[in-house]
């Protein structure tokens, strides 16, 4: 009984407005409704991403809203450097060599974000493009993008700058204009609080003259932006989906873009202080680097954390993030972003902590008690 604690770092919670208008009756989406709808959205996008340029919308997850970045601006053979921050910057490296792109990865150890320092030595004058995760989800830390765009401007190279913002857009400050970030890909299921299902590329002026040779037809950003001028997609566009996104990108410019980036960095204090004060460590190495949308735990030595998490569901009907690739068994991920509150918190704190002393886990008490501290004294 009670609600199901969905804490994974997406998909996230679905607040019942965007249930209520995703439940509207389908309509024709060759008709004049549907490009109001349409054209309204594109508007209320360009907000969410800060960029005054178009918002490619695909029907598809973040995978294909990835692989969309580098088809549409990259040639057979090209060069682009990324990073290695974790699970999720490993799987993008993967899909671009597999798209016959030269991937020079810069190494990490999945404790800290991209490496500004890094770039500089690795920009040959053949690097095409720079990928970035902005926050990786399986390790809870985000990476200094406008630190990586000050790198490539130091260095007076035209590389174009794609950044991943699946699990940072509408939860982590993110400006794709000011930061002159090339292609920002996003989709629906975690700071736009949708379900799974919709794919995004933000897309500069750059990245549209640049227009790279891969093989493209479903992915091809053009089609898709001459039928978005008149309201329309080039195939049938997932509609109810829209509905549900216009209701949440309402959601969040009524609660404002800068109110929701404090709601969210104030919940990750919160919990990182619940989480010290149980005696753990957080993942994340650097104190600028922490991510405002998930927090991920590191378990005592002998101690498994997928053993934890399948404890905490069977009694209290929270589902926690599990630990990714390498980091399997050794972390357990908070997901705090999206449609969530004080109490919410205080519900998946009171969780983690009950369920971390009935597996034996050696912790301090009162954790859960440190986090709700700081909510009460914080703004
Ligand atoms: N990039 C990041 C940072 C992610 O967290 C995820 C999924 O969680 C993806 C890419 C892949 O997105 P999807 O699973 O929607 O295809």
């Amino acid at each position: 009984m009670g609600r199901h604690f969905l804490q994974i770092p997406g998909p996230t919670n679905v607040p019942d407005r965007v249930l209520r208008a995703i439940a509207q009756p389908t309509i024709d989406h060759r008709g004049p409704e549907f490009a109001r709808l349409a054209l309204d959205l594109q508007e209320r996008l360009k907000g969410v991403f800060r960029t005054s340029g178009p918002v490619v919308v695909y029907p598809s997850s973040g995978t294909g809203a990835w692989e969309a970045a580098l088809v549409n601006t990259l040639s057979p053979g090209d060069k682009v450097v990324a990073f290695e921050t974790g699970h999720f910057s490993g799987l993008w490296c993967a899909m671009a060599a597999r798209l016959g792109l030269v991937v020079d990865v810069v190494p990490g150890d999945w404790r800290h974000g991209a490496d500004p320092d890094a770039l500089a030595e690795r920009l040959t004058p053949d690097v095409a493009a720079v990928m970035v995760v902005h926050n990786e989800t399986s390790t809870g830390v985000r990476s200094r993008v406008p630190e990586i765009r000050a790198a490539l401007d130091r260095a007076g190279h035209p590389a174009l700058l794609l950044v991943d913002t699946i699990s940072s857009l509408a939860s982590m400050d993110y400006r794709h204009d000011e930061w002159s970030v090339d292609v920002t890909v996003g989709c629906s299921q975690k700071g736009l609080m949708l379900p799974p299902g919709i794919g995004f590329n933000a897309v500069s002026d750059k990245a549209l003259a640049h227009r790279g040779g891969l093989p493209r037809s479903y992915w091809d950003w053009e089609p898709v932006i001459a039928a978005n001028r008149q309201g329309f997609f080039p195939y049938t566009p997932p509609t109810n989906l829209l509905y549900g996104l216009r209701e949440a990108l309402v959601m969040l410019e009524e609660e404002g873009l800068e109110a929701v980036f404090a709601r969210h960095d104030r919940h990750a204090e919160a919990t990182r202080r619940a989480v010290r004060s149980w005696g753990l460590d957080v993942l994340c190495a650097d104190e600028r680097e922490h991510s405002s949308s998930l927090t991920a735990v590191l378990m005592p030595d002998g101690h498994d954390a997928d053993a934890l998490r399948r404890l905490i569901l069977e009694r209290y009907d929270l589902s926690l993030g599990t630990g990714l690739g390498r980091l399997a068994g050794r972390v357990f991920r908070i997901g705090h972003l999206g449609h969530f509150n004080d109490l919410m918190l205080a519900g998946t704190l009171s969780g983690v902590e009950m369920g971390l002393a009935a597996a034996g886990v050696p912790i301090k008490e009162g954790g859960t008690r440190a986090a709700l501290a700081y909510l009460e004294n914080g703004r």
